[in-house]
């Protein structure tokens, strides 16, 4: 999306507030860019009539294109979709022992995410999880679980054979209960499409559990289809929270904002592969990064109120390497210096200036005599201020009256000038390519 954003601004360089136009453009490019990702078509509708809305009027940043501009907007809004309420990663375990039933799609991830998360309890929060496996229609898929518990450390429901999910969740909740269990995991049965008999029998084992968290487990890599998988589950079993796995993949992560825009559920966690390690309390930042593809903009937006004052002693010290230091250069630091509030703060970015700004500080510089000075200096033509040299006595009265001051007072900013310009020279001669220089390196 940046080189995109930025191919469509290289040309836009003027400054102040967004137009209309500029958002519009940009706009039209962050819809392509969400599309891309996977993000279903009205979610991306309506969360850029949301951006255009904030982003219409706001003053563009000094030294950021509209287009990195909007794509900040873009990120801030995007995150505030993501975040929804409630604490992500968090999970409501009190009253053991919970139950926590984990539904969705054959192949998303959910026996993998149980014993991620049964790991992830035991391991983080000292919880006693007991997990078992309701999926009868694969006798493997219930010796995976059983086989990760070992892995894990985490105990399984022992294997009864002809039992339904119903059954088998009545039993777990005994042994939870009975074994003093803080949390029991529910590890249902998918199938590769939602049908009516998938959701009954999540339906049945819902209702004799009773959970406390029903988590949709949906393969990041779906995009799209993700939404419709979460709008039913939800409506048909009522689900508390999203899983998103094989967010290790290539895949954008479009499904998230698609299925937070549209569920309103919470996603809590995500999954980046197949250890049992690989999981993390789900951060909206990273994933609105991912949506977007656009790397550091946020950053440097962020960045850009510094760097535009950083760009401007760095051009200035570039200059001074050069021995070049005339009075624009030195209006420039009067005018920076009134800014920051002092001598010190400007010329403590410049190697070996940190003493001469305390001299000058100390010789009563307060912000009347800056901003006089600067006066003395806007009097000046352009050449007076490039060449000072050619400031003689008429040209110093005429300054001098057309600011406002005498000529003395004149005579004591040249002669600032003169001392710190020969500063400058000499640092920029010291050693081998100048101190300055080598400050630059
Ligand atoms: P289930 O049918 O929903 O129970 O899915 P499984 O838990 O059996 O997972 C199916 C496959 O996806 C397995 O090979 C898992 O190792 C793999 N898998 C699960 N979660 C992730 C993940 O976050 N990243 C990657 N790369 N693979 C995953
Ligand atoms: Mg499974």
């Amino acid at each position: 999306l940046s080189d995109r954003l930025s191919g469509v601004f290289d040309r836009l360089t003027k400054q102040g507030a967004l137009s209309d136009d500029d958002v519009k453009t940009a706009l039209r490019e962050v819809r392509v860019a969400l599309l891309e990702a996977d993000v279903s078509l009205p979610v991306a509708r309506d969360f850029v009539k949301a951006v255009q809305e904030k982003a219409t009027g706001q003053a563009v940043t000094k030294s950021v294109t509209p287009g990195q501009q909007v794509v900040k907007i873009v990120h801030d809004t995007l995150i505030d979709v993501l975040r929804g309420e409630g604490e992500p990663g968090a999970l409501k375990i009190d009253n053991p022992p919970a139950p926590i039933l984990m539904v969705g799609l054959q192949g998303s991830g959910k026996t993998t995410t149980t014993a991620k998360l049964a790991k992830r309890l035991k391991d983080r929060d000292g919880k006693r999880v007991l997990m078992a496996s309701l999926d009868v229609n694969r006798p493997a898929a219930m010796e995976q679980l059983a086989i990760l518990g070992k892995q894990i450390g985490v105990d399984t429901l022992p294997i009864v054979k002809g039992e339904d999910p119903v059954q088998i969740a009545k039993r777990a909740k005994t042994q939870a209960a009975m074994g003093g269990y803080d949390v029991y995991m529910l590890d249902t049965a998918g199938r590769l499409h939602i049908d009516a008999d998938l959701i009954a029998q999540a339906a049945a084992v819902r209702d004799v559990a009773n959970p406390r968290e029903t988590l949709l487990v949906v393969d990041g890599l779906t995009g799209q289809d993700a939404v419709n998988v979460a709008t039913e589950f939800d409506d048909k079993i009522g689900v508390t929270g999203v899983v998103l796995t094989r967010m290790d993949g290539d895949g954008r992560g479009g499904a998230a904002l698609s299925m937070r825009a549209v569920t309103g559920k919470p996603i809590k966690f995500v999954g980046l592969g197949e250890k049992m390690d690989a999981i993390e309390t789900f951060e909206p930042e990273r994933i609105a990064g991912r949506i977007l593809g656009m790397g550091d903009i946020v950053a440097l937006v962020e960045k850009a109120q510094e760097t535009i004052e950083a760009e401007q002693a760095e051009k200035m010290m570039r200059r001074m390497a050069k021995g070049q230091f005339n009075m624009n250069d030195l209006k420039m630091q009067l005018e920076q210096m009134l800014k920051m509030g002092g001598m010190e703060g400007v010329m403590g970015m410049m190697p070996g200036m940190g003493k001469m700004a305390k001299q000058v500080q100390d010789a009563g510089f307060d912000d009347k005599v800056l901003k006089q000075q600067i006066a003395l200096i806007q009097s000046m033509t352009r050449k007076e201020r490039a060449n000072p040299q050619l400031l003689q006595a008429s040209r110093k009265k005429r300054i001098a009256k057309g600011s406002g001051m005498e000529v003395s007072d004149l005579n004591k900013l040249m002669k600032m000038h003169r001392q710190m310009s020969d500063m400058m020279k000499k640092m920029g001669k010291m050693g081998k390519g100048g101190m300055l220089k080598q400050a630059m390196k």
